[in-house]
């Protein structure tokens, strides 16, 4: 076992990671256990699962009704993320659809999948050829035949439960079965079926990383459906055990280690990376290889940051497209109470989806959506809106129960196209606790997303009368899904793009961005199995590469 080297402080590797995310963690892991030597630098502190909880528990009604995941994870003192009760403005937002990118990501170590609802889906194969099979975004440079073998590796680290049923898979294009079956519908969940499929909407279950059988170290889902925020007892999985798993075969993982800087030499080949430990000190770390994967937003504002005098705009930035084509699946919610009781909360936080329109040539002139029925107990809105009444005693009582019994909540995705006006920049005000500027963004979701929006209030309204509904509500102002994507986007040409197929940037031949940022295009589904994909797809590169030497 080859382990990184320290001297004074500072650190040599063959292989040095930023970012012990899902996506960081996962390329930590691979590379270890090909015996290199692995350094990753993580600006966040280590979290205690069982901390997690009783913050949770602890918080007060209006934070949990709230949905506030990101209030009970302790902040480092050098690493701000983003929060909301009250608004920290770490992310400062603007342009037209600014709010719709209020974005939820952690810096812990493990990552953003601590708080996230582990729904793994895959891309479409026509998902990768956006501009020429319906004339708008871009194209990927890889096909997804070649990112398949990646999402079996992927589904497979992640303990991925699916329906093996290929009637209920979306897409179906897959050369092997998922790793566990799916996680069991619940009475709402087959209901819910039962009333929309026979008129031409596909509910299918989710794909998930949610164990339904002992799986590596994990237990089996009990359904308790806490799994935003935090699972408490790891069913789900996090990226935490990604570290668990590279730790234990010799990768370190320095907490509170804060990147800020990186050497380049006169070929414009990365020589070390500088960071900051929790008493503001720097140090060093030198290596091989470099890996920066801190998400889609807080890498291309290290690599913003990381400017130099060879690199004057940045590194990788030579095309000036680093921090450009930001992109979120921004969404809404349509609420209603049904007409017969579905009894949502049984279960995971999610497990069933209307994949139906993801895809169709209407694509050519609008946005696809994807409508996901919330799982997440209805008993806090419920409760919230029975209050509202003026109920007291046994009649509030009742009211929670029928709320909670007959709600429905549905999350409605749509899909964005990367466009170089939605920008990431450096603020030219607002700075961290160590001095380093703050994020900007600059968002727009667009008119073919907004015409997509127009496209799925119909079907909802379809889908309420279906249920008979009452109270149907569709929420007006566009919403954050938190799957970032763009910022270091892939293309097959150093002049529009950061990044080759394999994730590697264009300007620097040792320097690796998987994840998010290099996708081209967001498709509906959630995004983070492909960005696992793109992860183990860069290791098998980088892999490659050292054994040259
Ligand atoms: C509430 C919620 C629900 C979600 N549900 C889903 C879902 O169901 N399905 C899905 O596909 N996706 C979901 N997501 C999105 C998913 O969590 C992210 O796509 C995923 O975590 C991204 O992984 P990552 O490794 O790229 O980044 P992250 O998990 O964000 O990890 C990046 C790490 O880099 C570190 N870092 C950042 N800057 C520096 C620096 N300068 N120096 C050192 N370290 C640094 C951070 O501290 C962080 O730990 C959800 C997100 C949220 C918030
Ligand atoms: S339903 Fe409960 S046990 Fe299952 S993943 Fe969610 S929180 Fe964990």
């Amino acid at each position: 076992m080859k382990a990184p080297v320290f001297t004074n402080g500072d650190a040599h590797a063959d292989v040095v990671i930023v970012g012990s995310g899902v996506v960081g963690a996962m390329v930590a892991d691979q590379l270890v256990s090909q015996g290199y030597s692995v350094l990753v630098l993580e600006a966040g502190l280590r979290i205690q699962r069982g901390q997690a909880v009783e913050n949770w528990r602890n918080m007060p009604f209006e934070n949990r009704v709230g949905s506030d995941f990101q209030g009970l994870y302790p902040q480092a003192a050098n690493a701000p993320a983003p929060l909301y009760f009250p608004e920290n403005n770490y992310v400062g937002l603007s342009g037209p659809s600014g709010s719709s990118f209020k974005q939820g990501y952690l810096r812990t170590v493990g990552g953003t999948t601590w708080h996230w609802a582990a729904s793994c889906w895959r891309h479409l194969p026509v998902d990768l050829k956006m501009k020429s099979v319906y004339g708008v975004g871009r194209d990927w440079p890889i096909s997804y035949d070649e990112l398949e073998p990646f999402y079996c590796q992927a589904e497979e680290e992640m303990g991925v439960a699916g329906p093996s049923d290929p009637a209920m898979q979306s897409p179906v294009e897959r050369s092997r079965p998922y790793p566990m079956d799916m996680v069991p519908w619940s009475y709402g969940d087959t209901r819910f079926a039962e009333v929309v499929n026979p008129h031409g909407y596909r509910s299918v279950p989710i794909p998930q990383g949610r164990s339904t059988r002992p799986w590596q170290g994990r237990p089996t889902c009990c359904g308790n459906n806490n799994c935003q925020p935090i699972c408490p007892i790891g069913a789900m999985y996090n990226g935490i055990h990604h570290v668990q798993r590279a730790e234990q075969k010799g990768a370190v993982v320095l907490a509170e280690a804060v990147a800020y800087k990186i050497d380049t030499d006169e070929n414009n080949r990365i020589v070390a990376v500088h960071w900051y430990d929790g008493d503001r000190t720097s140090h060093k770390a030198t290596g091989r290889q470099f890996v920066l994967a801190c998400n889609a937003l807080e890498t291309p504002r290290l690599l913003l940051l990381a400017a130099n005098d060879r690199n004057p705009n940045g590194i990788a930035n030579r095309s000036d497209q680093v921090g450009r084509n930001m992109m979120d699946h921004s969404g809404f919610h349509c609420t209603f109470l049904a007409n017969e009781p579905l009894w949502a909360g049984r279960g995971p936080a999610q497990n069933t989806c209307l994949v139906g329109p993801r895809d169709g040539d209407f694509r050519s002139q609008y946005s696809a959506n994807k409508m996901i029925v919330n799982n997440i107990t209805q008993v806090a809105p419920a409760t919230r809106q029975a209050l509202k009444m003026g109920l007291v005693g046994r009649d509030l009582d009742a009211e929670i129960r029928r709320r909670a019994a007959y709600g429905v909540d549905l999350s409605i995705s749509l899909e964005p196209l990367p466009e170089a006006n939605n920008r990431l920049t450096l603020s030219a005000t607002r700075r961290d606790p160590l001095g380093l500027a703050c994020p900007d963004i600059h968002y727009d979701v667009g008119d073919y997303v907004r015409r997509g929006a127009e496209a799925a209030h119909a079907q909802l309204e379809h889908i309420g009368k279906l249920f008979g509904a009452t109270e149907f509500n569709i929420t007006t102002s566009l919403n954050a899904n938190n799957h970032i994507m763009g910022g270091t986007i892939m293309g097959d040409n150093a002049r529009d793009s950061v990044v080759d197929g394999d994730c590697r940037a264009f300007d620097h031949d040792n320097l690796w961005l998987p994840g998010g940022g290099a996708m081209p295009s967001a498709s509906v589904v959630n995004s983070t199995l492909t960005m696992a994909a793109l992860g183990l797809k860069a290791s098998a590169a980088i892999i490659k590469q050292l054994a040259r030497g």
